[in-house]
């Protein structure tokens, strides 16, 4: 007899290789659903991680209509919803891919329980990590907190099961009228920006939903592939997958990439060396990382790992802080990230580095000042990989770089964007300056400044702190607490 189920999407808007709703179009007839929960515990979506999920609803919804299904949409509380949708629509199971945020986990816990009493079947997978968070472990079977020894032991537990088809065919059931009056059409969640519309940048820059990923994908694959290991450190160039928002909203999964990679590999499709794919995986490793410090540290965006850093003597500066915002620092590489992510919601991870670190160390500005600024601006802001990277770059996390590492702008600018073109794009009003001043245009000399069209002071900011002052008083606040 056909049974009814509920697969429950959450980060993971995708149908190939969806472990929980391959379980749930086991049963014959599905419900789909999303809920925007804008009250609960869980921290609330940034504005460009928002745009960027009314996209990819947009197209799952198309995708699931396009094999039979559907896709219902309800706002507010999944305690409540989501029972009171299994039990009116009678739904035999549930089933949804596990989060691995405290919130979640804890949401999911009261579900599980909640439903069971109900009679109904629950179901939850790991859909979008390599490994669960718990599976590896060091050989005393404690949480790893260190990179190397983490991946290796990641590694050895072998290859990902091979990606789920999509189910070729839905059989959604009629919803009740009750259900059917509560339920939203995508317009009226307001995820879009309208009154300004900020978002014609990230329009022109990606293409959200499963198809997007699988070509993103397709495209690294035969191409920036190739030289990775080496050109990934260079902004501006294509030179690495962009493939975080589709995996941070679970439009594709690591495993998919992990198989795709290696398929193309041994056909000769893909570019690259067997140490590009080599490096290319261990990023998804650190992905993994970041989602095991999560897991262990669930404070991880808001408490210093290292509680040293518990008394760092941070300098609060509102002008600093909207001055780096804003991409006005006069620091040329820091200003060219800052407006990547500003205009395309997306920055390159070296330049996301280096802008890091000048706002945790040279202008002394709280790190979790810049996680906030990130969680709100980048389509791929992640509660694993934003709130880690912040911590290690700040030299409070897990493995992290080490304070004293402070990364000199003007040096990082000349060695991985040795032309300026990345500046160029990014910065067009430094554009007329050469190659050898683009990187410190305040020690160019009067007439190359005014060749190029450029008024310190005036068409671009002076520097906001003296790079070697900024260093050193980094320096001596580490100093302070390592005392302390
Ligand atoms: C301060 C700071 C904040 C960051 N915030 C985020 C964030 O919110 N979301 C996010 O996905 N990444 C974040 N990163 C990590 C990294 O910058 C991005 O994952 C990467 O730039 C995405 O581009 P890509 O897909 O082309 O990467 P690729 O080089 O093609 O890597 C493939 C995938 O591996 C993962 N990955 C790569 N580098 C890292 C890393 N250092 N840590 C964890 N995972 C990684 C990503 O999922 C990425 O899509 C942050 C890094 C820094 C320094």
């Amino acid at each position: 007899m056909t049974k009814r189920a509920l697969h429950w999407f959450r980060d993971d808007l995708r149908l190939a290789d969806n472990p929980a709703l391959a379980c749930a179009a086991e049963s014959g007839a599905l419900a789909c659903l999303y809920i925007l929960d804008e009250d609960g515990d869980r921290r609330q979506l940034g504005g460009a991680s928002r745009w960027w999920l009314s996209r990819s609803l947009d197209a799952l919804s198309r995708e699931l209509s396009s094999r039979g299904g559907r896709l219902d949409i309800l706002r507010g509380d999944p305690a409540k919803l989501l029972p009171a949708f299994a039990e009116s629509t009678g739904v035999a199971r549930v089933t949804w891919n596990r989060r691995y945020d405290a919130a979640s986990i804890k949401l999911d816990t009261c579900l599980k329980e909640r439903l069971s009493d109900a009679g109904i079947e629950v179901r939850s997978f790991n859909g979008n990590l390599l490994n669960e968070p718990w599976q590896v472990t060091s050989r005393a079977g404690r949480p790893m907190m260190v990179f190397t020894p983490y991946w290796r032991a990641a590694r050895a537990r072998g290859e990902p099961a091979a990606p789920l088809a999509a189910p070729s065919r839905i059989n959604a059931f009629p919803l009740p009228d009750s259900i059917r009056d509560e339920s939203c059409r995508l317009a009226e969640l307001g995820l879009e920006p309208s009154k300004p519309d900020w978002a014609g940048g990230l329009r022109e820059s990606w293409t959200p939903g499963e198809d997007g990923a699988r070509e993103q994908l397709g495209d690294f694959l035969g191409g920036g592939l190739g030289g990775y290991a080496e050109m990934r450190d260079r902004p501006g160039r294509d030179s690495t997958s962009r493939l975080s928002p589709h995996l941070r909203f679970g439009e594709i999964s690591p495993g998919q990439i992990w198989h795709a990679l290696g398929t193309a590999r041994e056909s000769g499709e893909a570019a690259g060396s067997a140490t590009d794919a080599e490096k290319f995986l261990s990023e998804l490793g650190w992905r993994e990382f970041s989602y095991h410090l999560l897991f262990h540290n669930p404070d991880i965006a808001t408490r210093n790992y290292d509680e040293r850093f518990d008394s760092f003597p941070w300098k609060p500066d509102a002008e600093a802080l909207r001055r780096w915002q804003r991409g006005q620092t006069g620091i040329p590489l820091v200003d060219a990230g800052m407006r990547e992510l500003w205009q395309t919601g997306w920055m390159h991870n070296r330049t996301r580095m280096v802008t890091a670190s000048f706002l945790i160390k040279h202008l002394l500005q709280d790190w979790r000042e810049g996680e906030r600024w990130f969680w709100d601006t980048l389509v791929d802001a992640d509660p694993a990989n934003n709130a880690a990277s912040w911590q290690w770059v700040a030299g409070s996390g897990a493995d992290a770089s080490p304070y004293f590492r402070i990364f000199n702008p003007v040096t990082q600018s000349e060695t991985h964007d040795p032309k300026g073109s990345y500046i160029r794009q990014w910065v067009p009003e430094l554009a007329g300056l050469s190659e050898r001043d683009i990187h410190q245009p305040w020690k160019a000399s009067a007439s190359a400044l005014h060749e190029a069209g450029v008024r310190i002071g005036e068409t671009y900011p002076s520097p906001i702190i003296d790079l070697a002052f900024g260093r050193q008083r980094a320096l001596d606040a580490f100093a302070e607490i390592r005392k302390g």
